[in-house]
Parts: C-alpha cells; sequence; structure tokens
C-alpha cells in the first residue's frame, strides 16, 4: 500500500513537470483553410477559434485565440481535414 501511494505522488509529481515544461503553438495555413470550426471543437484547452476577417475565398479561418494556453497536444492537426495545421513544440 505504501508503495502504491509513494507511486502516485511520484508520479503526480512527474506528470506537472512535464505539463509545465512544454508548450505548444501552431501555425494555420490560412488560405488553405476552410473554417470548417472541427479544429476549434477538438482543442482540449479552447486555445483557437475562427477569425471574423476571412481568406481570400471567403472562409473565416481558424487562429489562436488563445495562445498562451497552447499544449502542443496536436489534437487541432489531427482533426483537421485539408491538414492546415503544423505544431511545434518549445520546451521551457
Ligand atoms: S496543439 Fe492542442 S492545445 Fe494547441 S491549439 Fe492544437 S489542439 Fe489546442
Ligand atoms: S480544421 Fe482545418 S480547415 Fe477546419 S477550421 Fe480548422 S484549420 Fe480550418
Amino acid at each position: 500500500m505504501i508503495f502504491r501511494i509513494i507511486y502516485l505522488h511520484l508520479w503526480a509529481i512527474l506528470k506537472k513537470n512535464i505539463m509545465a515544461k512544454i508548450k505548444g503553438a501552431i501555425v494555420v495555413n490560412i488560405e488553405r483553410c476552410k473554417g470548417c470550426n472541427l479544429c476549434v471543437v477538438a482543442c482540449p484547452s479552447k486555445v483557437l477559434s475562427l477569425n471574423n476577417e476571412a481568406n481570400s475565398k471567403g472562409y473565416n479561418y481558424s487562429y489562436m485565440a488563445f495562445p498562451d494556453a497552447c499544449v502542443g497536444c496536436s489534437a487541432c492537426a489531427y482533426v483537421c481535414p485539408d491538414a492546415c495545421i503544423t505544431v511545434y513544440k518549445v520546451k521551457l
């Protein structure tokens, strides 16, 4: 039992440190974006939103409304049907 408690405690510390030391950022290919909103819904950190401005095709493209919240999980990139999103991860 004591080992399990120690294990869980160490895991919590490790997880906290990992989460705190990785920052994410994305770049959206604005001209390819169709404004389908899938990435906005998929983001667990609520980073993304559709811009009020439209691209040359008339689509309201996705952008980082709250960039500091990005953890680089890549969920947005995975769901984008047009591969518009590139994800970058930075260790702090
Ligand atoms: S990488 Fe993850 S946290 Fe960052 S915008 Fe995409 S879904 Fe959101
Ligand atoms: S999922 Fe892709 S095409 Fe859809 S809004 Fe996001 S970036 Fe644009």
